[in-house]
């Protein structure tokens, strides 16, 4: 730990690296937090996000190296590969697409054309294609294997990220699949809980980038 004081995110600049914890429980620090519409600025945010940083970078190199973590590390890249999936979408597209939280999709193409939804899936092997919602009143009778499907109008194109060996981004694949060709033949009103069937045909980088200009085209 460095003797740098410490500028909280409230306002407050405390001098000594001892007393920031028992700032954070401070009659002004918890007030800031609580504060309704709790505002947080960019700045606030980049430091924030340059504290876990390095802690972040620990855990990835002790994950990758370790076989009993890499179930668990398609879980924490999930988040980070959509921002990956968008970037990657937008060059290609010449598009721009906003990522979404709290919706049944993960990104949506943010011009005046006809929008593009795209949900992403982190997948190392299989393209099950379950949603990670919990099974609720709503979800009931989507629930063919215990699995709970998409419904068929929840995204236009299912984005599969593929890390390369040893989860590099750099050999990393995207694959896209159109929400049409998901669709369940028996329940027409939900898509699939699995895309392995597509395999054949989707896992393939000419295929990719014909399906990528299909859906996105500016029609
Ligand atoms: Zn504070």
């Amino acid at each position: 730990m460095s003797n740098e004081s410490y500028s909280c995110h409230c306002g407050q600049v405390i001098k000594k690296q001892k007393n920031v914890s028992k700032h954070f429980s401070s009659k002004k620090h918890m007030n800031y937090e609580q504060k309704e519409n709790f505002y947080v600025s960019p700045t606030m945010a980049k430091q924030i996000a340059q504290e876990w940083t390095p802690l972040f970078e620990a855990y990835m190199e002790s994950a990758i190296r370790n076989q009993k973590q890499h179930r668990d590390i398609g879980k924490v890249l999930a988040y980070i590969a959509e921002e990956w999936v968008a970037k990657n979408l937008m060059e290609r597209t010449g598009r721009p697409i906003k990522n979404v939280y709290g919706e049944s999709y993960d990104g949506i193409t943010n011009d005046d054309y006809k929008p593009v939804r795209h949900q992403v899936k982190f997948r190392q092997s299989t393209w099950h294609l379950e949603t990670t919602r919990r099974n609720s009143v709503k979800n009931k009778d989507r629930s063919a294997t215990g699995h709970v499907a998409y419904a068929s109008n929840e995204f236009d194109a299912l984005a599969i990220f593929i890390p390369g060996p040893a989860f590099s981004l750099t050999s990393s694949k995207l694959r896209v699949i159109p929400s049409s060709v998901l669709i369940d033949k028996d329940k027409p009103m939900q898509m699939m809980t699995s895309a392995e069937k597509l395999k054949k045909e989707y896992d393939c980088d000419k295929k990719t980038e014909q399906v990528i200009q299909m859906i996105y085209r500016e029609s």
